[in-house]
Protein backbone atom coordinates (compact mmCIF):
# COMPACT_ATOMS: atom_id res chain seq x y z
CA UNK A 1 0.00 0.00 0.00
CA UNK A 2 2.85 2.54 0.78
CA UNK A 3 4.45 1.56 -2.67
CA UNK A 4 0.88 2.42 -4.29
CA UNK A 5 0.41 5.12 -2.18
CA UNK A 6 3.96 6.70 -3.14
CA UNK A 7 3.41 5.98 -7.19
CA UNK A 8 0.11 7.84 -7.37
CA UNK A 9 1.70 10.72 -5.18
CA UNK A 10 -0.30 10.82 -2.04
CA UNK A 11 2.23 11.82 0.36
CA UNK A 12 1.93 15.21 1.02
CA UNK A 13 3.78 18.01 3.27
CA UNK A 14 1.89 19.75 6.09
CA UNK A 15 4.48 22.07 7.84
CA UNK A 16 4.27 23.48 11.76
CA UNK A 17 5.95 26.82 12.62
CA UNK A 18 8.78 26.95 14.88
CA UNK A 19 9.14 29.86 16.54
CA UNK A 20 12.09 32.50 18.17
CA UNK A 21 11.50 33.43 21.91
CA UNK A 22 10.10 36.90 20.65
CA UNK A 23 7.27 35.10 18.95
CA UNK A 24 8.43 35.10 15.07
CA UNK A 25 8.52 32.28 12.47
CA UNK A 26 12.00 31.38 12.39
CA UNK A 27 11.46 27.90 10.34
CA UNK A 28 8.71 25.05 10.03
CA UNK A 29 9.44 21.21 10.28
CA UNK A 30 7.65 19.25 7.69
CA UNK A 31 5.36 16.39 8.85
CA UNK A 32 4.10 13.95 6.19
CA UNK A 33 0.80 12.59 5.60
CA UNK A 34 -0.73 10.28 3.70
CA UNK A 35 -3.79 12.05 1.27
CA UNK A 36 -6.28 8.54 0.57
CA UNK A 37 -8.31 9.04 -2.58
CA UNK A 38 -11.18 9.81 -0.79
CA UNK A 39 -9.65 13.32 0.89
CA UNK A 40 -9.12 12.06 4.33
CA UNK A 41 -5.31 12.31 6.32
CA UNK A 42 -3.62 10.00 7.58
CA UNK A 43 -1.15 10.52 10.35
CA UNK A 44 2.51 9.46 10.23
CA UNK A 45 1.36 7.02 13.38
CA UNK A 46 -0.18 4.88 10.91
CA UNK A 47 2.35 4.04 8.91
CA UNK A 48 5.08 5.55 9.51
CA UNK A 49 7.29 3.35 10.56
CA UNK A 50 6.92 0.72 8.71
CA UNK A 51 7.38 3.14 5.56
CA UNK A 52 11.11 3.84 7.71
CA UNK A 53 11.58 0.03 7.82
CA UNK A 54 10.99 0.00 3.41
CA UNK A 55 13.44 1.81 0.92
CA UNK A 56 9.75 3.67 0.27
CA UNK A 57 11.03 6.00 3.10
CA UNK A 58 13.66 7.40 0.62
CA UNK A 59 10.91 8.01 -2.03
CA UNK A 60 8.84 9.35 0.73
CA UNK A 61 11.75 11.66 1.41
CA UNK A 62 12.62 13.20 -1.66
CA UNK A 63 8.50 13.71 -2.78
CA UNK A 64 8.14 15.56 0.25
CA UNK A 65 11.27 17.93 -0.72
CA UNK A 66 10.10 18.38 -3.78
CA UNK A 67 6.71 19.36 -2.83
CA UNK A 68 8.05 21.91 -0.22
CA UNK A 69 10.18 23.21 -3.20
CA UNK A 70 7.33 23.63 -4.73
CA UNK A 71 5.05 24.98 -2.07
CA UNK A 72 7.54 27.52 -1.43
CA UNK A 73 7.80 28.90 -5.35
CA UNK A 74 3.76 28.83 -5.17
CA UNK A 75 3.27 30.76 -2.66
CA UNK A 76 6.50 33.04 -2.52
CA UNK A 77 3.83 35.93 -2.06
CA UNK A 78 3.26 34.97 1.46
CA UNK A 79 6.98 35.21 2.80
CA UNK A 80 8.84 38.17 3.02
CA UNK A 81 11.78 35.95 4.35
CA UNK A 82 14.07 33.14 4.15
CA UNK A 83 13.25 30.87 7.38
CA UNK A 84 14.46 27.22 7.69
CA UNK A 85 13.00 24.56 6.62
CA UNK A 86 13.71 20.97 8.55
CA UNK A 87 12.91 17.55 7.20
CA UNK A 88 12.72 14.60 9.09
CA UNK A 89 15.64 11.93 8.53
CA UNK A 90 16.02 8.05 9.90
CA UNK A 91 19.24 6.88 10.73
CA UNK A 92 19.86 4.78 7.74
CA UNK A 93 19.09 7.32 5.66
CA UNK A 94 21.81 9.36 7.13
CA UNK A 95 24.17 6.24 6.88
CA UNK A 96 23.28 6.08 2.77
CA UNK A 97 25.37 8.09 0.87
CA UNK A 98 23.60 7.65 -2.91
CA UNK A 99 20.24 8.58 -0.54
CA UNK A 100 22.46 11.80 0.96
CA UNK A 101 23.68 12.51 -3.25
CA UNK A 102 20.11 12.40 -4.46
CA UNK A 103 18.95 14.73 -1.10
CA UNK A 104 22.37 17.33 -1.69
CA UNK A 105 21.60 17.40 -5.48
CA UNK A 106 17.79 17.75 -5.58
CA UNK A 107 18.15 20.81 -2.77
CA UNK A 108 21.31 22.11 -4.93
CA UNK A 109 19.54 25.16 -6.07
CA UNK A 110 17.02 26.11 -3.37
CA UNK A 111 16.90 29.87 -2.68
CA UNK A 112 13.47 30.13 -0.92
CA UNK A 113 14.49 28.06 2.10
CA UNK A 114 17.38 27.12 4.56
CA UNK A 115 17.43 23.24 4.17
CA UNK A 116 17.65 21.53 7.63
CA UNK A 117 17.30 17.70 9.26
CA UNK A 118 16.30 16.40 12.24
CA UNK A 119 17.66 12.75 12.85
CA UNK A 120 15.40 10.54 14.15
CA UNK A 121 16.84 7.91 16.20
CA UNK A 122 14.22 5.19 16.11
CA UNK A 123 16.27 2.83 14.48
CA UNK A 124 20.22 2.05 15.56
CA UNK A 125 23.07 3.46 13.76
CA UNK A 126 25.02 0.55 11.84
CA UNK A 127 27.74 2.66 10.75
CA UNK A 128 29.16 5.91 12.53
CA UNK A 129 31.85 6.76 10.20
CA UNK A 130 29.86 6.66 7.44
CA UNK A 131 26.87 8.95 9.28
CA UNK A 132 29.63 11.41 10.69
CA UNK A 133 30.75 11.55 7.06
CA UNK A 134 27.48 12.02 5.21
CA UNK A 135 26.48 14.98 8.61
CA UNK A 136 29.42 16.82 7.18
CA UNK A 137 28.86 16.79 3.93
CA UNK A 138 25.04 18.09 4.53
CA UNK A 139 26.88 20.77 6.81
CA UNK A 140 28.97 22.00 4.43
CA UNK A 141 26.39 23.06 2.17
CA UNK A 142 25.00 25.00 4.86
CA UNK A 143 22.46 23.00 6.33
CA UNK A 144 21.88 22.29 9.87
CA UNK A 145 21.62 19.26 11.49
CA UNK A 146 19.63 18.18 14.68
CA UNK A 147 19.02 15.16 17.11
CA UNK A 148 15.36 15.04 17.13
CA UNK A 149 13.44 13.47 20.40
CA UNK A 150 16.28 13.87 22.44
CA UNK A 151 16.47 11.67 25.36
CA UNK A 152 14.32 9.21 24.01
CA UNK A 153 16.19 7.00 21.79
CA UNK A 154 19.15 4.24 21.83
CA UNK A 155 22.19 6.41 21.48
CA UNK A 156 21.01 9.86 24.04
CA UNK A 157 23.54 12.52 23.85
CA UNK A 158 26.66 10.42 23.16
CA UNK A 159 26.09 11.12 19.52
CA UNK A 160 26.80 14.76 20.25
CA UNK A 161 31.05 14.36 20.74
CA UNK A 162 30.90 12.25 17.67
CA UNK A 163 28.44 13.67 15.51
CA UNK A 164 29.02 17.75 15.71
CA UNK A 165 25.64 18.02 15.34
CA UNK A 166 24.12 21.52 15.34
CA UNK A 167 20.90 21.40 17.54
CA UNK A 168 18.83 18.95 19.73
CA UNK A 169 15.44 19.26 19.70
CA UNK A 170 13.97 17.94 23.44
CA UNK A 171 11.22 15.69 22.89
CA UNK A 172 7.35 16.50 24.32
CA UNK A 173 7.79 14.04 27.16
CA UNK A 174 10.58 16.67 28.61
CA UNK A 175 8.51 19.32 28.50
CA UNK A 176 5.66 17.82 29.85
CA UNK A 177 6.76 17.50 33.22
CA UNK A 178 7.31 21.34 33.44
CA UNK A 179 4.84 22.76 36.04
CA UNK A 180 4.20 18.88 36.76
CA UNK A 181 6.94 16.79 38.19
CA UNK A 182 10.28 18.57 40.11
CA UNK A 183 11.86 15.53 39.56
CA UNK A 184 11.75 15.08 36.15
CA UNK A 185 12.06 18.92 35.73
CA UNK A 186 15.80 18.37 37.07
CA UNK A 187 16.02 15.75 34.07
CA UNK A 188 14.97 18.45 31.38
CA UNK A 189 17.39 20.94 33.42
CA UNK A 190 20.10 18.59 32.37
CA UNK A 191 19.46 18.57 29.04
CA UNK A 192 19.05 22.21 28.65
CA UNK A 193 22.62 22.52 30.43
CA UNK A 194 24.50 19.91 28.57
CA UNK A 195 23.18 21.74 25.30
CA UNK A 196 24.16 24.89 26.17
CA UNK A 197 27.85 23.60 27.43
CA UNK A 198 28.39 22.08 24.06
CA UNK A 199 26.97 25.33 22.52
CA UNK A 200 24.04 24.03 19.64
CA UNK A 201 20.52 25.30 19.22
CA UNK A 202 17.76 24.04 21.79
CA UNK A 203 14.54 23.14 20.17
CA UNK A 204 11.34 22.37 22.35
CA UNK A 205 9.23 20.71 20.23
CA UNK A 206 5.45 20.32 22.20
CA UNK A 207 5.12 23.14 23.59
CA UNK A 208 1.17 23.77 24.32
CA UNK A 209 0.60 25.81 27.86
CA UNK A 210 1.78 29.59 28.38
CA UNK A 211 3.31 27.82 31.96
CA UNK A 212 5.89 25.93 29.60
CA UNK A 213 6.65 28.60 27.64
CA UNK A 214 7.68 30.72 30.38
CA UNK A 215 9.59 28.54 31.80
CA UNK A 216 11.38 28.05 28.23
CA UNK A 217 12.38 31.63 27.94
CA UNK A 218 13.58 31.76 31.56
CA UNK A 219 16.00 29.32 31.04
CA UNK A 220 16.61 30.93 27.22
CA UNK A 221 16.07 28.33 24.77
CA UNK A 222 16.58 28.75 21.34
CA UNK A 223 13.15 28.11 19.42
CA UNK A 224 9.98 27.04 20.74
CA UNK A 225 7.26 24.70 18.79
CA UNK A 226 4.16 23.61 19.64
CA UNK A 227 0.18 23.85 19.55
CA UNK A 228 0.69 26.46 21.97
CA UNK A 229 1.64 28.88 18.44
CA UNK A 230 0.52 26.17 15.50
CA UNK A 231 -0.92 22.98 15.03
CA UNK A 232 0.56 21.49 11.73
CA UNK A 233 -0.79 23.21 8.70
CA UNK A 234 -0.90 23.25 4.67
CA UNK A 235 1.96 25.77 3.12
CA UNK A 236 -1.22 28.33 2.52
CA UNK A 237 -1.51 28.72 6.29
CA UNK A 238 1.37 29.36 7.41
CA UNK A 239 1.56 33.27 9.07
CA UNK A 240 5.14 34.28 8.06
CA UNK A 241 4.13 37.91 9.07
CA UNK A 242 5.27 37.37 12.92
P1 LIG B 1 8.37 14.35 15.57
O1 LIG B 1 9.46 14.53 14.60
O2 LIG B 1 8.74 14.26 17.01
O3 LIG B 1 7.34 15.51 15.29
C1 LIG B 1 6.54 16.12 16.28
C2 LIG B 1 5.18 15.47 16.38
O4 LIG B 1 4.51 16.05 17.49
C3 LIG B 1 4.28 15.74 15.18
O5 LIG B 1 3.37 14.65 15.04
C4 LIG B 1 3.52 16.99 15.61
O6 LIG B 1 2.27 17.16 14.95
C5 LIG B 1 3.32 16.69 17.07
N1 LIG B 1 3.20 17.91 17.87
C6 LIG B 1 3.80 19.10 17.67
N2 LIG B 1 3.48 19.99 18.62
C7 LIG B 1 2.64 19.35 19.48
C8 LIG B 1 1.97 19.74 20.68
O7 LIG B 1 2.08 20.85 21.16
N3 LIG B 1 1.20 18.78 21.27
C9 LIG B 1 1.04 17.53 20.78
N4 LIG B 1 0.28 16.67 21.44
N5 LIG B 1 1.69 17.12 19.65
C10 LIG B 1 2.48 18.02 19.01
P2 LIG B 1 3.07 14.00 13.65
O8 LIG B 1 2.96 15.05 12.59
O9 LIG B 1 1.92 13.06 13.83
O10 LIG B 1 4.40 13.17 13.36
C11 LIG B 1 4.76 12.08 14.17
C12 LIG B 1 6.16 11.62 13.87
O11 LIG B 1 6.25 11.06 12.57
C13 LIG B 1 7.19 12.74 13.90
O12 LIG B 1 7.54 13.01 15.22
C14 LIG B 1 8.32 12.13 13.09
O13 LIG B 1 9.15 11.35 13.90
C15 LIG B 1 7.57 11.24 12.13
N6 LIG B 1 7.59 11.89 10.81
C16 LIG B 1 6.79 12.89 10.33
N7 LIG B 1 7.14 13.21 9.08
C17 LIG B 1 8.18 12.41 8.74
C18 LIG B 1 8.98 12.24 7.57
O14 LIG B 1 8.84 12.94 6.55
N8 LIG B 1 9.97 11.30 7.63
C19 LIG B 1 10.18 10.52 8.73
N9 LIG B 1 11.17 9.61 8.69
N10 LIG B 1 9.45 10.65 9.85
C20 LIG B 1 8.46 11.58 9.85
CA1 LIG C 1 11.12 15.84 14.02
Amino acid sequence: MLVVGCKKNEFIPYYQPIMSLDDKLQGVEVLVRWKLSDGSLLLPAYFIEVAEQMEVINEITITLVKKVQADFRRYSSNYNRKVFCAFNLTAQQIENKSFINLLILTLKKEKNFVPSFEITERQHFNNLALAKANIRRLQEQGYQVKLDDAGTGYGGFSYFMDFNLDGVKIDKMFIDVIGVDDVKVEVLNSIIMMAKRLGIDIVAEGVETQQQVDFLRKHNIDYIQGYYYSKPVPFKDLNFDN
